[in-house]
């Protein structure tokens, strides 16, 4: 077969900077602000805080969203496309990759109850449940997961057995998925969102601080749409499309958290995790065979090799924060996307 060119995958990875605003207590302490972003021409400069003389160090992306972005800004111009082939029975992914506290579950969730902060996960199921009340000839069929990745193991954050660690198997005809992994039927918008909340709240169990545990660990909240449209030829025919939806863990390195013991060793493996995403996305976009994908590195993308690569589309949102005080963190998530796009 003729060797696929080069960018085979630059119409089907998506590499997206957004950059939170300043919070107010960021304000208050009179942190200066290091990030400036030229949304037009997708340029990010980041001023060196200990050296303001030095030139910055620029980056450039496809798409940029600086501080006044609007989550339905991000949505129809980054995600919807996505969405879209999913409900035409193909895989997309979207992450959200960043240290604690730039914006990841912004992105992902948003904030309840106010519809201009919805992000990407109730605005798609908006989408899905929208798309599905309009369709006249199809059946659809709707089902939801929600799962957690936590020093490379498994937990079912929608079992009421949160003790429980699952393993991942493949099968030739489904490809892979995770043993014995709940996932619920939903028929409305209200009853998926209820299924995400009740994987939310399983997120903090087990650990005395929300925010820490779930810095730790990969939260991936799996939509499969299933749909049934008769053929020309009179059958029934099938289709299948899913849309893996995951809030990673917080890239900082431990250098920065001053992490010793468990912690530390914690830190490893969410740092091993990462840089094997990072490595699966950069060989996709590389254009290599599907053989040459190191997705055995790591759970997260053994999990996800038939989200990503092939018919799939895949949207990776870099969360950065603006202060000065992330200097390094900042800078190592523009690598990390920049190597990835
Ligand atoms: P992370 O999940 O990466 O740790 P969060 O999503 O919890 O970060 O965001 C940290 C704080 O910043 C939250 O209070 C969140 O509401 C706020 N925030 C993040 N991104 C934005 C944004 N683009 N606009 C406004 N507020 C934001
Ligand atoms: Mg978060």
């Amino acid at each position: 077969p003729p060797k696929r060119p080069a960018t085979a995958h630059k119409e089907t990875i998506k590499v997206i900077v957004r950059c939170r605003p300043m919070s107010q207590k960021e304000i208050e302490k009179g942190h200066q602000r290091i990030v400036t972003m030229d949304t037009k021409r997708g340029v990010v400069e980041v001023a060196n805080p200990k050296d303001p003389d030095a030139p910055p160090k620029t980056f450039t992306f496809d798409a940029i969203y600086g501080e006044n972005s609007k989550q339905m800004d991000l949505y129809y111009e980054t995600f919807r496309d996505l969405i879209e082939s999913v409900l035409n029975g193909f895989n997309g992914t979207i992450f959200a990759y960043g240290q604690t506290g730039t914006g990841k579950t912004f992105t992902m969730e948003g904030i309840r109850d106010n519809p201009e902060l919805r992000g990407v996960i109730p605005n798609a199921i908006d989408h899905i449940y929208r798309h599905i009340a309009n369709s006249t000839n199809q059946e659809y069929l709707v089902r939801a997961s929600y799962l957690e990745i936590y020093q490379d193991s498994i937990r079912d954050l929608l079992d009421k057995d949160q003790k429980k660690r699952l393993d991942i198997r493949e099968r030739p005809d489904t490809g892979v998925y995770v043993k014995d992994l709940t996932s619920f039927v939903t028929k409305s918008i209200d009853e998926i969102l209820h299924v995400m909340q009740v994987g939310n709240a399983n997120r903090s169990i087990g650990s005395t601080n929300m925010n820490e545990q779930s810095s730790r660990s990969h939260a991936i909240f799996m939509i499969t749409v299933e749909c049934a449209e008769p053929g020309p030829d009179g059958e029934n025919h099938i289709r299948v499309g899913r849309l893996n939806l995951v809030d990673l863990a917080g890239s900082e390195r431990n250098s920065k958290t001053g992490a010793t013991g468990e912690r530390f060793k914690e830190g490893i493996k969410i740092n091993l995790s990462l840089s094997a995403l990072g490595n699966v996305i950069s060989a996709l976009v590389d254009g290599k065979e599907n053989s040459e994908v190191p997705y055995r590195d790591s759970k997260l993308t053994r999990l996800l090799k038939d989200s990503l690569g092939g018919n799939s589309k895949t949207v990776m949102v870099a969360n950065i924060g603006p202060a000065s005080y992330n200097y390094e963190e900042t800078l190592s998530t523009l690598r990390y996307a920049n190597r990835a796009k």
